[in-house]
């Protein structure tokens, strides 16, 4: 089959359904159609959020994100900022609430929600949505784009790339926006996972698995404060989890440092004072008693081994001051070196793709092909956990279909 559209959108994902509906909205008379590998629209909608979908946040602004083209996401804030995404949900339908936190999300609590109103919208609006699209090549011949997709060939006056990036392959994840963009003369930085657990070494790791703790996370440079945290820390046989830790992960690399600060509501002279407190207290029983009231067993014996105390035979009140005082330290600053992030399967979103300066903020149109545009996560941004991605999903799709 043949088919021409006046607009062709690849990827049925967050910005690629807002970018149909707007575009559609500014151009009733043309073809505007989405194609999707998948054999739906929205797959990884539904799973953001736990189920819920956190889809915006109140506190948008470009401080919560990183990539290059950070700088560049200021202005499209300015155009559609939380007011104007709702008001665009509005028009759909969906009426959303925020939490203490600022996050948004759909009255309803259901992702299934947001997926169904852009869904719906599409459909309304006379968008045409083509699933399974198992695309073989994306090339541009004079004027026209054209796509080759199985059996089908597409042409198209105007293309946008909203096919997302690698992060959560089983939802839909893939690197096909690299290389499209790629072929049309981009710079592509390599995606790679973010906003996922961070692998760490640490003599301790393993014994912590399955722990949670609510703590202060800082992540360290070259002895520099990169990021600062304050959440739960999931621990795992491998990895550092828990969202303030996919929040360090967007900064992460080798050469960093997680330190977890167990009592971040304690100076150390009243952490010392409380362990001097327990050792008075436990005095004749073993060192897995000494965190009793403090801590969870399997925190407490890490710090003791983090310490340097081998024999946990000992009893509390063999502990010395240095001793005390070393475990407090650890309490303040249990340190873990950072090996890699997780990978993408573990990933909700990945740092990379196309170069910020490539792209033109007032309109999302690609600075290197004319009639080309990019939106979502195919653009070398990523947000901070707490609806950010999803907004800039949302609005840089908006903005590319009214610009088309
Ligand atoms: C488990 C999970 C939970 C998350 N929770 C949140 C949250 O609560 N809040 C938040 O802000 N962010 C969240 N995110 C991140 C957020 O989902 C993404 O940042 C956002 O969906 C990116 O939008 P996008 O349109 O760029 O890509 P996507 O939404 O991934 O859409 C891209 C679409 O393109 C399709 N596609 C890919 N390659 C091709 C191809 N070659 N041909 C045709 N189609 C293709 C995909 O199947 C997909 O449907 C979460 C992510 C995950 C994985």
């Amino acid at each position: 089959m043949k088919k021409y559209c006046d607009i062709l959108i690849i990827g049925g994902g967050a910005s690629g359904l807002c970018c149909a509906i707007a575009a559609k909205r500014n151009n009733p008379g043309k073809i505007v159609a989405v194609l999707e590998r998948n054999d739906r629209v929205g797959k990884k909608l539904l799973a953001t959020g736990n189920g819920r979908c956190n889809l915006s946040n109140l506190n948008v602004s470009k401080e919560r994100y990183a990539g290059s083209f950070k700088n560049r996401s200021e202005q499209v804030f300015s155009s559609i900022g939380v007011r104007e995404l709702l008001d665009f949900f509005g028009s759909l339908g969906l009426k959303t609430t925020a939490d203490s936190e600022g996050r948004l999300y759909p009255l309803s609590n259901q992702a299934a929600s947001v997926v169904d109103a852009l869904r719906f919208g599409c459909e309304r609006e006379g968008v045409e949505t083509i699933c399974k699209a198992d695309i073989k090549s994306v090339k541009k011949s004079g004027k026209l784009f054209k796509i080759s997709a199985g059996d089908n060939e597409y042409t198209s006056g105007k293309l946008v790339i909203a096919c997302g990036s690698k992060a959560s392959p089983k939802l839909g994840g893939t690197a096909g926006s690299a290389d499209y963009l790629r072929n049309f003369g981009h710079s592509v930085k390599k995606f790679s996972p973010a906003l996922c657990p961070v692998k760490v070494d640490s003599p301790v790791i393993k014994s912590l698995k399955g722990v949670r703790i609510k703590c202060g996370a800082s992540l360290i440079k070259k002895d520099r404060l990169i990021k600062k945290e304050l959440g739960e820390v999931q621990f795992s046989d491998k990895a550092l989890s828990g969202i303030c830790v996919f929040n360090l992960s967007l900064y992460s690399s080798r050469d960093c440092f997680i330190k977890l600060d167990l009592m971040p509501e304690l100076g150390k002279s009243e952490i010392i004072e409380a362990l001097r407190y327990n050792r008075r207290l436990y005095a004749e029983k073993p060192l897995d008693c000494f965190g009793t009231g403090l801590f969870q067993k399997r925190i407490n014996m890490a710090l003791v081994k983090l310490s340097g105390i081998s024999d946990f035979s000992r009893s509390c009140k063999s502990l010395s001051d240095g001793e005390l005082k070393l475990i407090a330290d650890n309490i303040k600053e249990m340190t873990f070196k950072a090996s890699e992030n997780a990978g993408f399967d573990q990933a909700q979103t990945a740092l990379g793709g196309v170069e910020g300066c490539e792209i033109d903020p007032a309109s999302m149109r690609s600075l290197i092909c004319d009639d080309l545009y990019v939106c979502g996560e195919a653009i070398d941004i990523c947000g901070e956990c707490g609806g950010f991605n999803l907004h800039f999903a949302f609005a840089s799709g908006i903005i590319a279909g009214e610009s088309l």
